[in-house]
């Protein structure tokens, strides 16, 4: 689909070789989406660190979630590219327009609406947010107290910490 620029991503990882064809896919566990090498079935999955790469013809564990049982499958339009990858992408092919921003920042404190979703009081800081393409939003993972909360929020779940937990957004 050619949406990865491959001198531009090469120029980083200090990887792959003349045959290699990098496109953006998403791991079928856990909908993290990342770089493949289709060539040299490498994956790409840390968009600050691409020497965390991992192999999928070794056996490697899934780099987010850990499932054995995982896969790739190929993005199919742009605006599924978050925006920690927009670098990679080729020039012109992304427009800010494609996809909102995420409500929530890497990082940012926040803390989870208790309703029949979410049972579990957490406080926490934002670790990572991933876009999901089915149902073209926001997810956010975590950090409270030093360890990952399992469990990943749409932004609907989460104020931010310093705001009364008790007050809803209205549902639009
Ligand atoms: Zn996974």
């Amino acid at each position: 689909m050619g949406l990865v620029e491959k001198f531009l991503f090469e120029k980083r990882s200090a990887r792959g070789c003349s045959n290699s064809d990098y496109t953006f896919a998403v791991t079928t566990c856990c909908e993290l989406i990342g770089v493949v090498d289709d060539e040299l079935h490498d994956f790409y999955w840390d968009a600050e660190d691409l020497g965390r790469a991992v192999s999928f013809l070794d056996g490697s564990v899934c780099p987010a979630c850990s499932s054995s049982d995982w896969s790739l499958s190929h993005l199919d339009t742009f605006a599924q590219v978050p925006s920690q990858w927009l670098w990679a992408c080729e020039r012109g092919t992304l427009r800010d327009s494609d996809r909102e921003r995420p409500r929530f920042q890497i990082g940012e404190r926040v803390r989870v609406i208790l309703n029949e979703r979410n049972r579990t009081p957490h406080e926490g800081t934002i670790l990572r947010a991933i876009w999901h393409f089915r149902d073209s939003c926001w997810h956010y993972f975590l950090q409270e107290g030093g360890a990952k909360v399992s469990k990943r929020y749409a932004a609907e779940d989460l104020v931010p910490a310093h705001q009364d937990p008790n007050t809803r957004r209205p549902r639009s």
